[in-house]
């Protein structure tokens, strides 16, 4: 782990020293920010401190079944002395103004290597591929115990950020950690299935709609969701409902991207790309972030507009692989 020892103890302090302590993870969360946020929680309350987990959205109802899960709120209580952020690259990913926190954020424990360190103590590892899974490395160092509960937190985002193992950058030592954790008592197929597997059926109404939108240019394949799409399939998030990874899985593209209207004039924008190439940096143009191979902002405008800034700026991150154009 590419940490500063220095950097954990401070951490470790700060948490020991502490006896109400916030956590928080980014709005419109998914597996890693559900899992990582109840995993550090659960391990804080049972070394008996007094824990608010916070997720502004609330909790999406795939990981209802996540132990502790029933303790998330949507705000703070007053009276927390110490403020945790999980898997947030940025200090207005947790989705609401900075001067509505409790208080500046004291520990940032984040994978994302676009992270801003925005805390007093930042553990950030851009290697790690899930923040759940360099919490499980950091709980022991904190003198945090990791019991089965936590465990399927953990795996939870673990599984969920490498939708299954499945991406670039998973190696031995996550499959030897997640072992572990299933040691532990995390129940991999059930994770696998609550999470990656199943989807409503008004999810599979929306992806028609998207998928009858395909358009391909090049090497990058995209399309779009709109307003009027969510409601006529009656889908209730305001995301993609991860069509984003279907389209990952068809041939012939390096980049693909969704758009999802949202309302007041905003489209949220996903990019996803085949490894060696690069869309964290395009997105971070737009004010997003997040990882060389999937990334995300939110952008204004007509959704026409955006689609066609959006397409010029990422051109150029297919470096060799726009030569394969047809
Ligand atoms: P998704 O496209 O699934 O929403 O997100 C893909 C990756 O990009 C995730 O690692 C997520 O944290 C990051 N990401 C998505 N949207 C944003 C955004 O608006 N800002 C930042 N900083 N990161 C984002
Ligand atoms: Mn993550």
């Amino acid at each position: 782990m590419a940490l500063a020892k220095p950097d954990i103890d401070a951490a470790r302090r700060l948490l020991t020293e502490a006896r109400w302590i916030g956590v928080i993870s980014h709005e419109r969360p998914d597996g890693d920010a559900v899992g990582s946020l109840l995993g550090l929680s659960l391990a804080l309350a049972q070394a008996g401190k007094q824990v608010a987990p916070v997720l502004v959205d609330g909790l999406p109802s795939r990981y209802r079944f996540l132990p502790g899960s029933a303790e998330i709120l949507s705000q703070f209580p007053r009276g927390v002395d110490l403020l945790v952020t999980v898997d947030c690259s940025e200090l207005d990913r947790m989705g609401l103004p900075a001067d509505q926190l409790p208080r500046a954020p004291d520990i940032n424990i984040d994978h994302h290597p676009t992270n801003t360190r925005f805390a007093r103590v930042n553990l950030v590892d851009a290697q790690a591929s899930a923040t759940a899974s360099l919490l499980g490395a950091l709980l022991p160092q904190f003198g945090l115990q990791v019991d089965s509960p936590i465990a399927s937190n953990l795996l939870t985002g673990i599984v969920t950020d490498t939708i299954g193992f499945r991406v670039p950058g998973v190696g031995p030592d996550l499959l030897r950690q997640s072992a572990d954790l299933m040691d532990l008592g995390a129940p991999l197929a059930e994770i696998y299935d609550q999470t990656l597997n199943r989807h409503s059926l008004s999810a599979a109404r929306y992806w028609g709609l998207g998928l009858a939108r395909l358009q391909r240019a090049g090497r990058m394949l995209w399309s779009s969701l709109t307003l009027e799409d969510r409601a006529q399939a009656g889908y209730a998030g305001n995301d993609d409902a991860d069509l984003i990874n279907l389209l990952m899985t068809i041939d012939g593209a390096d980049i693909t991207l969704v758009f999802v209207e949202q309302s007041e004039g905003k489209v949220k924008v996903s990019w996803r790309a085949r490894a060696g190439l690069d869309v964290a940096r395009v997105a971070s143009s737009f004010g997003g972030g997040g990882h060389e191979l999937a990334a995300g902002a939110m952008l204004s405008g007509p959704t026409p507009e955006v689609i066609e800034r959006v397409l010029q700026a990422t051109r150029p991150a297919l470096g060799g692989a726009a030569r394969g154009e047809d």
